[in-house]
């Protein structure tokens, strides 16, 4: 209830300005063409009212419209939750393991990144969306995640309708059946004819919005697996990425030490409970977080400092094996690389075989770095930055022998 009275009051109207964006027209567009079709093809051509079944279509269809709206609007609005200006931990002697960011005046509390398009410290910070204009985070994973999961639902039912319709008018009379079953939906045709013939236009909005609605379900249901996963292990894309490096940095220099994630429960159900919740307020406030048993509160924070201070891990060198065209969804790069594009308005840079790389976070299938355009590898060379697929290139084998490792991490080289 209190998510709802926050987006109903609109307490910064200044919010509303996240609407005028390629992301939000696009999305709503969608939306809006999805089910109007739908319920212009049930009351007109496929499913009168007057029937049982043709009520019951009809009410579904305005309850996915309602409800993909309501968590659309909430991810957008409700936002993902800021770090409060000038924000600094309690007990002020553990600012020593945070960092500080410039821009919010403010230490960075555990799981919170700097987001460059909001311009705020962003808590649990997933990724900056696009489609919502907004970053994704603390507040608005719930949303954010029921928005993935209902528009999918809502776009194969009316798939289903469009389907149907587009059939029962191209054949006057519909009958169809298997050796068992046999359905006849002649009580759907109208009698004597629909309110309004269905004509060429109609027919081709039909069409168009089909495909709408089957590109929506493609790529939004892909993205609610990817945000079911981030859930269920209580680990954000940025924080695979830290633990990734972690690794990296552990084997480099051949140390002791174990990276234990410490933000997850060790149970999907404690997980998942963490970000959904009855009240639909996420649990804790964002700045503080339950953590595994056996782990420090600012284990993750002590990591990322310990990378800040490593030169060698803060950008991962990596050298191009196979050509990139630039493409944002690239056809030939395999099909997990081709539906995990990363949803953001950050570029995508153009590769070609034996150039250098130096990533400074990634995905699964994408990094995102700096092309080094001049080969000697000196601070302040020019670059161009973006994402590219991973499986373009390979860790380059031969930063061993130039660089030097910080003080005290040296061992058993
Ligand atoms: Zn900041
Ligand atoms: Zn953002």
């Amino acid at each position: 209830m209190g998510a709802f009275c926050s987006v109903i009051k609109f307490e910064n109207l200044q919010e509303l300005k996240r609407l005028c964006h390629w992301g939000p027209i696009i999305a709503l567009g969608v939306i809006a063409v999805c089910s109007t079709m739908a319920m212009i093809d049930s009351v007109l051509w496929y499913w009168p009212l007057h029937t049982t079944g043709g009520s019951v279509n009809f009410i579904m269809l305005i309850n996915w419209t309602v409800m993909i709206l309501y968590n659309y609007f909430n991810a957008m609005f409700i936002g993902p939750g800021f770090v409060p200006l000038g924000w600094k931990p309690e007990n002020s002697q553990d600012s020593m393991y945070l960092q500080y960011c410039k821009v919010c005046q403010a230490y960075k509390a555990p799981r919170s990144h700097h987001c460059r398009k909001c311009n705020r410290c962003v808590l649990k910070m997933d990724h900056h969306c696009p489609w919502i204009n907004n970053c994704c985070g603390f507040q608005n994973h719930a949303s954010f995640t029921l928005f993935l999961l209902l528009a999918p639902l809502g776009c194969i039912h009316a798939a289903f309708i469009f389907v149907m319709t587009m059939y029962t008018q191209l054949y006057n009379r519909l009958s169809f059946g298997w050796n068992t079953v046999k359905i006849d939906m002649s009580a759907a045709r109208r009698d004597p004819l629909p309110l309004i013939p269905f004509g060429l236009a109609a027919f081709a909005a039909t069409l168009f919005a089909l495909g709408l609605a089957l590109g929506t379900t493609i790529a939004v249901g892909m993205l609610f697996f990817i945000q079911m996963k981030i859930i269920l292990r209580n680990k954000t894309s940025i924080e695979s990425w830290i633990e990734e490096k972690a690794k990296d940095r552990i084997q480099y220099y051949q140390l002791d030490e174990v990276f234990v994630f410490p933000y997850d429960m060790g149970s999907r159900w404690k997980n998942f409970k963490q970000v959904f919740t009855w009240s639909g307020v996420p649990e804790g406030d964002g700045l503080a977080w339950p953590i595994r048993e056996g782990c420090h509160q600012y284990d993750l924070t002590i990591e990322q400092l310990k990378q800040k201070a490593d030169k060698r891990v803060r950008s991962v060198r990596y050298r191009v094996i196979e050509d990139y065209s630039g493409a944002c969804c690239p056809l030939n790069k395999g099909i997990k690389t081709f539906f995990t594009s990363p949803c953001t308005e950050e570029p995508r840079i153009r590769l070609q075989r034996g150039e250098f790389i130096l990533a400074t976070r990634g995905l699964r299938y994408w990094l995102y770095g700096d092309k080094i355009l001049d080969d000697s590898f000196v601070e302040g060379v020019s670059r161009i930055r973006g994402w590219f697929p991973r499986n373009c290139v390979e860790k380059c084998p031969c930063d061993a022998e130039t660089d030097q490792a910080p003080e005290g991490e040296k061992k058993n080289r």
